[in-house]
């Protein structure tokens, strides 16, 4: 393929910085990589890993010369992020960033951007439990969404730039609204998470199960409800206060339901039940024909193991 931005700056260098840096390399979308992050663990381990062309203590030497810039930190810190590196973006440059959130980071981060620098928010749904630079893998956006929000007063040219390279690394681009992209991911990431967080929380409170019997007899269920709750307290702290609204609104719609069946299971209801079970089958085949995950038994895990 061939380069798309010639020099790329990634602030924040974790599990999507890392994982978009081996996309660039392997696929050669870019001529120089340059990256900050605040810890010299992570630079060591940028440097270690061989992911930048260089790495700098400031943010604002790594956005020195880019012609586009990468926000890939948590969406609590972006406003301070893009005021630090505001003063030393080149003119005509593009810069991006890959919060969960949209609507928050547009108003954080918008106000900072100078007028001669295009500020494209976009959001890569593909991600880990896991965190840091270790953690990335080039495959991580293949065929996966990338959304971006480009408010109404962006450069076509540039924002068709953009969506090149994310299609390059191997995603699907759609454009939406910030707001709507909100609330879109309220219902899909962000309510599931808290969801799965309190579950294990619930099941740690009952400190009978919790010693080896939470652990030992963890049927599926309970186990991708753990594997999404390990996900990262810094990350997932920021999105719930960033996207208070839509969040809240969900929460209240999945109470709602969920007293709805507490109330067929006490009444005996099985008909309610079957059928409510039966539409969200479909859903789950909807998402495999979208080939948005695995059709395999158990999400594909070995199998054999006991309680499962
Ligand atoms: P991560 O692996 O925890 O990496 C976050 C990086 O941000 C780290 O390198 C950290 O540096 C750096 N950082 C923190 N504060 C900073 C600051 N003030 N200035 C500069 N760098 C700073 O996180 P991630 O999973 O890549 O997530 C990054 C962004 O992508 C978040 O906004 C998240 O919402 C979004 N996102 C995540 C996923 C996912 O599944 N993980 C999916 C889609 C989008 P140190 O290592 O030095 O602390």
């Amino acid at each position: 393929m061939s380069i798309i931005y010639k020099n790329v700056a990634l602030i924040g260098l974790g599990l999507i910085a890392s994982s978009i840096a081996r996309a660039l390399r392997e696929k050669g979308l870019a001529t120089r990589i340059t990256g900050h992050a605040p810890s010299q663990k992570t630079r060591d381990a940028v440097v270690e890993l061989g992911l930048c062309d260089a790495v700098f203590d400031t943010s604002a030497e790594a956005v020195k010369n880019a012609d586009l810039v990468v926000l890939c930190v948590p969406v609590g810190v972006m406003g301070p992020v893009a005021a630090e590196i505001a003063p030393h973006l080149n003119a005509g440059a593009t810069v991006t960033d890959v919060g969960s959130v949209k609507k928050a980071v547009i108003e954080a981060v918008g106000p900072h951007i100078p007028k001669s620098v295009h500020f494209i928010p976009s959001h890569p749904l593909a991600g880990t439990e896991h965190s840091g630079p270790r953690a990335g893998f080039s495959s991580l956006f293949d065929n996966r969404w990338f959304l971006m929000t480009p408010t109404a007063d962006c450069d076509r040219t540039a924002v068709n730039r953009l969506r090149n390279l994310w299609e390059a690394i191997g995603a699907n681009v759609e454009e939406m609204d910030a707001a709507h992209h909100d609330l879109v991911l309220a219902v899909t990431s962000h309510a599931p998470h808290l969801i799965a967080y309190t579950m294990v929380g619930v099941a740690d409170e009952l400190r009978r199960v919790t010693n080896s019997e939470v652990i030992n007899y963890s049927a599926a269920g309970f186990r991708d409800f753990t594997r999404i709750a390990a996900s990262d307290p810094t990350m997932w702290r920021d999105v719930f206060l960033n996207n208070k609204e839509a969040t809240l609104e969900i929460l209240g719609r999945f109470s709602e339901e969920l007293f709805d069946l507490q109330r067929a299971i006490r009444k005996g209801d099985g008909q309610q039940l079957f059928d409510y079970f039966t539409h969200t089958r479909a859903i789950r085949r909807g998402i495999i024909e979208a080939g948005q995950d695995t059709d395999a038994p158990n999400f594909g895990r070995a199998p054999g193991k006991k309680g499962e």
